[in-house]
């Protein structure tokens, strides 16, 4: 954070809806460093852990299916801690890793954070996605040499999940970050195996997976300048880009390339929409891009 935007936040802090509020936030994996100090920088919110069994909305190892889309799971842990606690403001966090949709074979990490705001009845929602992110994984008999994967998995700073790779997926063994417990647990996982292999995998929760960590923290920024935004018509918190207008004007033909030329924000209650430029109406676009003139 620079000098500036710190005082910034100051300015705010005097007429933002939340100050001195507190917000709970759901978690039963130690997200509170990652996502309570951005808000309480920007805003001056209280952010308070609750620990609230949010796997019962599926997990990471894949053992508990997740139902909903990543926001709709990330608003249910919300509400869980909000009726947890009596609380109207709840916050939380929803990871989803896989291969990146751009590029098969790399995985990404999409994370969204909420903020649901049960009295105004809003929900304020930022997603950040990386490319940063550890997961590996592999399978093993017992007794193999995997000094080379778990190197390049960065263990036991990442730590690991091991189970049986095929069949019943028990026992499993998450957290692991000592090659004994590791070797303990691929021996108990292997011979239970269908095919005698024993998965062995990044532990993707937040505490056990240094890399989540960082991009956790990078949506929990972007929450916050949002929830710091208030509307400029009604006041209510949330304010920010909704969507993105593109076409810029070929040089030669006119014909609009595809690129971003405005932003609209919008606010979380009311209609109040404000287009932004986000480059000079006098820009026009390189012909080399132009589809007519370049195809
Ligand atoms: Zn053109
Ligand atoms: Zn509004």
């Amino acid at each position: 954070m620079s000098m500036r935007k710190s005082n910034e936040s100051k300015n705010g802090r005097q007429s933002h809806p939340y100050t001195g509020k507190v917000a709970v936030l759901s978690t039963k994996h130690e997200k509170l460093p990652l996502i309570g100090p951005p808000l309480e920088r920007t805003v001056g919110m209280h952010v308070e852990a609750i620990t609230v069994d949010t796997d019962s909305l599926g997990t990471f190892s894949g053992d508990i299916p997740r139902l909903g889309s990543p926001l709709e799971t990330a608003i249910a842990k919300a509400h869980l801690g909000m009726s947890a606690t009596g609380n109207s403001i709840g916050i939380a966090s929803e990871g989803s890793i896989g291969p990146d949709p751009q590029i098969p074979f790399v995985n990404a990490d999409l994370e969204v954070v909420v903020l649901v705001d049960g009295v105004a009845g809003i929900v304020i929602s930022e997603v950040f996605s990386s490319r940063d992110i550890m997961a590996a994984e592999t399978t093993s008999q017992s007794g193999n040499d995997l000094e080379q994967f778990l190197f390049e998995a960065d263990f036991p700073s990442h730590q690991m999940i091991v189970r049986p790779n095929s069949g019943e997926m028990r026992p499993i063994y998450k957290g692991i970050a000592n090659v004994d417990e590791l070797n303990t647990a691929i021996s108990s996982c292997a011979p239970v195996s269908t095919d005698g292999l024993a998965y062995i995998g990044t532990d993707l929760r937040a505490h056990a997976c240094p890399s989540r960590q960082k991009i956790i923290v990078s949506a929990a920024e972007r929450l916050a300048v949002r929830v710091a935004s208030l509307c400029p018509a009604c006041g209510i918190p949330g304010w920010g880009r909704v969507d993105i207008l593109f076409g810029i004007p070929c040089a030669w033909c006119g014909t609009p390339v595809a690129k971003p030329r405005a932003e609209i924000n919008a606010c979380v209650v009311c209609d109040h929409r404000e287009t932004r430029q986000i480059v000079s109406e006098k820009v026009v676009a390189d012909p080399a891009t132009c589809p007519e003139c370049n195809p």
